[in-house]
């Protein structure tokens, strides 16, 4: 039975979609107005592990994305950067887009873009003012907080308390300071940097929590499954997006489950640009070797913190070599004979972890302790192919969930060559010729493969591998 962590009631709860297997799942998607750090990175790899998952379980997914492609931000670097406003998103999304590739994300079936839902974002508004929940002034539109009383229940936020500290837009037309932006009145005039569409209310551009509800509401209706999003999204940003939706729909829940990411931080800060230590994607995976960066991110459950560290990285990456290690090994497994080993007890485990609110690293511990069990049988060569085949096949399983490849898909074909020259330098050993043995060794290097010296002799490996 799968549980969930919900944000919403802070439990963990039962995953039960509306209907039935089919699920709807929203995210928060960029803001492409510079590159994406590796904590964004984090955020979207938890959610591709988790609609795998959901997939492997045989759930129906439907994973939408939005990408906030206007902004302030986007809007000011266009300014410094003096290019159309619209070339600053495209540049950046393309860019994450490859990055995510390399990072083998696959899981969203479609991203909006906020651009293209102007009329759901007008609409929505509209119906907001209608309702007596929203205020125009001066060509901008406000949600009125007031008017809607469980503002910062999700977060756990008492309004009256809140501290001053919380970041707010300063602007006179708001009745309160809390209220928030659902439509910008257009500010300046250039509309190279600043673009600008048509509304009831003049001329103007959607605000930001806005985009999200009138997209999640074109695909999904006023409720829904899942809604994901790294942690710092929750305060004001998820509670705007419940505010809009409620109140312009009048149903409760707006989303069923809410699930949050934990934050990576370098060592033990934040990554932010003005302490000047960000990683940028695109640098992660041109100097590191994306699988092990991914593979990191699923040693760590989605909701823990991760304190990103060179030392973390290099310890992942020789955790995934010692499962393709050993997967390399069980393919080279033919003999039919040998002890029959089960593979469903390290299955169940690994099920049950994923079960129990998508705990990644505990279902790659079922990994390691299977590597444990059946190593010494593959070193005394009693586990039979066919025992190999299961453990292979399960850590398929595992492969397409995590989403790094771990099969080594490199031939285990030895040439007959390699493998004479191998027993040549064996025998050249057991004799005591070291220095003719190494010579022997030395040639099979130059040919691609090197040698493991094992208890019974020796094995060839792939070079690479
Ligand atoms: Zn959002």
């Amino acid at each position: 039975m799968l549980t969930v962590y919900n944000s919403r009631t802070r439990k963990k709860e039962v995953f039960k979609p509306r209907k039935g297997k089919r699920v709807q799942m929203f995210v928060c998607g960029i803001t492409p107005y510079n590159s994406a750090h590796i904590g964004n990175l984090k955020t979207y790899l938890n959610y591709d592990v988790i609609a795998r998952y959901l997939r492997l379980r045989r759930y129906t997914v439907f994973y939408l994305q939005n990408v906030t492609d206007i902004d302030d931000k986007i809007v000011n670097a266009a300014r410094a950067a003096d290019v159309v406003w619209s070339e600053i998103p495209a540049r950046y999304f393309s860019e994450f887009q490859a990055v995510c590739e390399k990072l083998h994300v696959i899981g969203i079936s479609k991203y909006a873009y906020a651009t293209d839902f102007i009329p759901e974002i007008i609409a929505q508004v509209k119906r907001l003012i209608d309702k007596g929940y929203a205020y125009e002034k001066n060509g901008s539109v406000y949600f009125e907080v007031k008017k809607f009383k469980d503002y910062g229940k999700l977060s756990g936020q008492n309004l009256a308390k809140l501290h001053k500290s919380v970041r707010l837009e300063k602007d006179e037309n708001k009745k309160h300071p809390y209220d928030f932006v659902l439509w910008k009145a257009r500010e300046g005039t250039n509309e190279k940097y600043e673009p600008a569409w048509d509304s009831p209310w003049g001329k103007g551009r959607p605000g930001w929590h806005i985009e999200d509800t009138a997209i999640s509401e074109k695909f999904f209706g006023p409720q829904y499954d899942l809604h994901g999003g790294a942690g710092e999204l929750k305060f004001p940003h998820h509670e705007a997006e419940i505010a809009q939706q409620e109140s312009a729909s009048g149903k409760k829940p707006f989303v069923k489950y809410w699930v949050h990411t934990g934050v990576l931080t370098l060592g033990k800060t934040k990554m932010s640009k003005s302490l000047g230590n960000v990683i940028s994607g695109k640098e992660m995976v041109e100097t590191h070797d994306p699988d092990a960066f991914r593979f990191l991110v699923t040693s760590t459950q989605y909701r823990s913190p991760l304190p990103y560290s060179e030392k973390l990285f290099t310890q992942a990456a020789s955790n995934l070599e010692k499962i393709r290690d050993f997967t390399r090994r069980l393919k080279a497994i033919k003999q039919k004979s040998g002890k029959a080993f089960a593979v469903a007890p390290y299955e169940k485990k690994f099920f049950a972890a994923m079960d129990d609110d998508f705990n990644t690293p505990s279902g790659l511990a079922a990994i390691f302790t299977l590597i444990r069990a059946a190593n010494p049988l593959i070193e005394r060569k009693t586990l039979s192919a066919k025992s190999a085949k299961a453990m292979i096949s399960f850590i398929k399983d595992v492969e397409r969930v995590i989403g790094v490849p771990l099969i080594n898909t490199l031939s285990t074909q030895i040439p007959q060559g390699i493998t004479a020259l191998a027993k040549e330098r064996d025998l050249l050993r057991k004799q005591g010729k070291w220095a003719e043995a190494d010579a022997v060794r030395a040639r099979i290097l130059e040919q691609g493969y090197t040698l493991k010296d094992t208890k019974e002799g020796f094995e060839i490996i792939p070079a690479g591998k």
